[in-house]
């Protein structure tokens, strides 16, 4: 079976979806592996290695058109579906309730698309979990971004010259960025509090040495994979009025709260903005689905009264040796579970959880419930 590694949609992204080491894997479990020239451009990695490893490296933008399964980190455009197969099947980050164009292109094209973000958050997919591995990195990415725009720095130092406080961190929400993001923060020093709405978090904020801020929102709850269910508008504004003062005494502030297909609860306001201490700096891990903090833009960087408001998109795209590795292992995994040792072929196998999670159009049709629904 013919497996293309292709060339990412624009030139923003610096990860390659897979390693010459994980493409070796592949090869020996008996894939025909060839890969985009130049896609380790960015994390040092060359050609060459990866002709070593066994795979084939082309220079053609057409070869993808011959393979039966093209792999990718990115969500693809309209022209890179033009170079996937009829039939054939991608695998790719594919945000498909925000790209309707591209999912309505690749069903148009009968292609099996699989989207890894809707890989099921279950114990069998977690070494397959590309949202796990890459919100990992972000969490870290944030941390380390918003203490470089700090005129601060983030741990206690006592010294003869006299004593400094340690910065204080606020994380919301908590769930694997924002408890990489504490991690992170912990390490260096920082004094952290964290909130999130799901009543398991507050353990595992404890666990990392941080202090969860508790509000009583009522029932919160979560839905049956783990994700947090949309609140009120009363539960909302109660969230903010106690989050405004928790803001009010942090130095940084790291936002992650996410609905899972919904846009992200716009949390921090202006007005709780400008109650913080100019020099604070917010990062908002969220900005990619609609943000948490008001007027945070995607790939910007605004001033309020002094504040900077961070919305970088795709943060692990800052650590891409990291993100890479972990990227590449999670879609060898992925490939190797459906792998068919026998006909030495992937088998999308439409009985199985993972698949009926995560692929999305398939012979020519829209094929999951919920992004049918979205497009609707
Ligand atoms: P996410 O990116 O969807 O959201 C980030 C966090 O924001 C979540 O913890 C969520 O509860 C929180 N949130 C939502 N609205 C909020 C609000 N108004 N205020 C504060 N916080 C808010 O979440 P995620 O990091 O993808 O994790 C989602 C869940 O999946 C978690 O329960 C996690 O433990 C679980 N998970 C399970 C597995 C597995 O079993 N394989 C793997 C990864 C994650």
């Amino acid at each position: 079976m013919k497996l293309f590694i292709a060339k990412e949609p624009g030139r923003q992204e610096t990860r390659a979806a897979m390693l010459p080491s994980d493409a070796g894997k592949l090869i020996q479990l008996g894939a025909e592996v060839e890969v985009a020239a130049g896609i380790g451009r960015a994390i040092n990695v060359t050609d060459e290695e990866y002709e070593k490893a066994g795979a084939k490296v082309s220079s053609d933008s057409k070869a993808s058109l011959v393979a039966e399964m093209v792999l990718r980190v990115g969500v693809p455009d309209t022209d890179d579906v033009e170079q996937i197969g009829e039939g054939a099947i991608h695998v790719s980050l594919l945000d498909p309730f925000n790209n309707t164009e591209v999912v309505q292109a690749l069903a148009a094209r009968r292609v099996s698309a699989i989207s890894l973000e809707m890989i099921p958050r279950t114990t069998i997919a977690q070494k397959m979990d590309v949202l796990s591995s890459q919100a990992n990195l972000a969490g870290y990415v944030a941390v380390i971004l918003a203490a470089s725009r700090q005129n601060k720095i983030l741990p206690m130092m006592m010294t003869p010259a006299g004593t400094i406080a340690p910065a204080r961190v606020f994380v919301i929400g908590a769930g694997v960025a924002g408890l990489q993001a504490i991690a992170t923060a912990k390490r260096l020093g920082a004094r952290v509090d964290a909130f999130d709405v799901r009543p398991d978090a507050q353990e595992q904020i404890l666990s990392l040495g941080a202090k969860p801020l508790k509000v009583d929102l009522g029932e919160t709850g979560q839905t049956k994979d783990g994700y947090a269910k949309k609140l009120t508008d009363e539960q909302l504004a109660k969230q903010r009025e106690a989050m405004a003062r928790q803001c009010a005494l942090s130095d940084i502030v790291i936002t992650t709260a996410k609905v899972f297909g919904k846009k992200a609860p716009l949390i921090v306001t202006n007005e709780m903005i400008d109650g913080m201490q100019p020099g604070s700096v917010i990062v908002d891990l969220a900005v990619e689905t609609g943000g948490n903090v008001e007027g945070s833009k995607p790939e910007k960087e605004v001033q309020r009264h002094g504040v900077t408001i961070i919305g970088r998109v795709e943060l692990p795209r800052r650590v891409p040796v990291a993100a890479s590795q972990m990227f590449s292992s999670n879609l060898y995994n992925f490939v190797e579970h459906f792998w068919h040792k026998e006909t030495k072929r992937f088998i999308l196998n439409r009985e199985d959880a993972i698949i009926q999670g995560c692929l999305i159009t398939h012979a020519g049709e829209i094929v999951h419930p919920a992004i049918q629904e979205a497009i609707a």
